[in-house]
Formats: structure tokens, sequence, C-alpha cells
């Protein structure tokens, strides 16, 4: 089966501006719901739907092109891990489809046409944002399928940066990027949307919020509970990697849109 490659592009820390992915208007299955408010699909990249068949999440060992040391390494791997682990068990839950984090290590995934079906492999590397390397840049490269554009698997890259202290991010920050990037990895788009400022851009942190000031986990540049200006720490920290309730609706709406 062919499956057609993916770009999507995030970024690690709060203070860089970030590009948002434009939304092209294929034409869209009859009755298949593609965006609703704090969320969106990457439909306009292909993905339209998750299937109910299990996906696995497996660890690319961290080579030298983390530029991590040993016990740097380790303690990248231990956090993603932990992560990844959480990450799948709400999945699992929010969608009826199962997720599980491999133990053990899965070889590097560099194409679509390579990449085995419902795997996400998860590694790091230094700035392996493409094109131009940007400093605490992640990505995620999702497939999908040809036949009925479903989440297909694929490979995240995490920048290296955020464990060998040149890139400094909060670890509960970096949980909800973690979940932000295996959103990607399955079918989800950046959430944002012009709001009140109505300047006709969906500009960086422009995402639906609450009281709380939670924004969606797929907000760019980045997300999450309380993770919006003025947010609580305490918040933040409690809620940290959890997918929002606006990350929820786009997950169920995924796998509402799977047809055979
Ligand atoms: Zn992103």
């Amino acid at each position: 089966m062919t499956v057609k490659k993916k770009i999507v592009r995030s970024v690690g820390v709060v203070a860089a501006a970030a590009g948002l992915v434009a939304l092209s208007n294929p034409a869209y299955a009859a009755g298949d719901v593609y965006k609703g408010t704090g969320w969106r699909i990457l439909s306009g990249r292909g993905i339209e739907s998750l299937s109910p068949d299990p996906y696995v999440i497996k660890i690319v060992k961290p080579g030298a092109g983390s530029k991590l040391t040993a016990a740097q390494a380790r303690t990248a791997e231990a956090q993603l891990r932990a992560q990844l682990k959480k990450s799948a068990a709400q999945l699992t839950s929010v969608t009826g489809t199962k997720f599980t984090l491999a133990s053990g290590y899965q070889k590097e995934v560099t194409a679509c046409s390579t990449a085995e079906r419902h795997v996400i492999a998860v590694g790091m590397k230094y700035r392996p944002f493409t094109p131009g390397n940007k400093p605490g840049y992640s990505q995620a490269h999702p497939c999908s399928a040809s036949g009925n554009q479903s989440a297909w698997g694929g490979w995240i890259w995490m920048d290296s940066e955020y464990w060998n202290g040149s890139w400094k991010i909060d670890p509960y920050r970096l949980r909800n990027l973690i979940s932000h990037e295996l959103g990607h990895s399955i079918g989800l788009d950046h959430a944002n949307t012009d709001g009140s400022d109505a300047n006709r851009t969906a500009d960086p942190y422009e995402c639906a919020t609450n009281s709380s000031k939670d924004l969606p986990v797929m907000c760019s540049p980045n997300g999450g509970h309380a993770m919006g200006k003025g947010g609580s720490v305490t918040r933040g920290k409690k809620y940290a990697g959890q997918y929002t309730k606006w990350d929820i609706a786009g997950l169920k709406a995924l796998k509402a849109n799977f047809s055979r």
C-alpha cells in the first residue's frame, strides 16, 4: 500500500514564532467533520480519520545524531517513555482505538513509503526540524493510508536540545509538547483560528480558551492546560501532557470519520 509523506511542524518554546499550517480545501467525504471549536484535523494534508486497529508507539534509540551524552540520553528516554505511556492511555480511553508504548527500540524511520503500518517511531535528534534545523523545534511526520486517508503511523523527532541544556523548557511544558507531536502523528492539525483580534490570521496562541487559561494541546506553537497567558503553574503541572476537551473532541471526530 502506498502512503503519502506529510510534514507538520511544531515548536518547543513559548518565545519562538511559528508558521501555521496553510489549509487547502480538498473534497471531503460526505458526513465527515474536519474541524470544530478548538480542534482541526489534518485533512488538508491527507489524514481524515483514525483506524480502529491498534497503533504502537516505539522509541528510536538515541544515537550520535542526538548529540546527547549517555546520561542525558537516559533522562530523555525516560521522560519520553513516561509521557508517551500516559498519552497512549488517554488516546485509548477517548478514541476506543488501542494505543500502546512498546518496550525496546524501533529502527529509524525516514519515509512513509517504508513506514510500518500503525507504528509511530519517536526519537530525538539535534535540531531535526526541516527546513532550517531551527533550534528548539521538533517535528512530526504523519503518514496516511492512501485508501481511506486514515492515520497510517509515521515518526516524530524531538529536538534533543531540550535535554542537553541548550534549550530551556520546563519539564511540564515539554510533556505537553510530546503530546502535541503525538497528536500530529495521528492526524490532528494546529487548532489556531483567528479570534477576537479579527486580523484574519491565526496567530500563535490564538486558540480556544477558558477561564482557567487552558489552550488546546494542539495550539501552535504549543498549548495545554493553563498554558494561556496568566495560567496557573499548579494547574499546568497537574494536567501536564493531558489532552484538553478540545483535543479530545478532535480525536473523537477522527475516529468517527473512519470508514473501511
Ligand atoms: Zn505543531
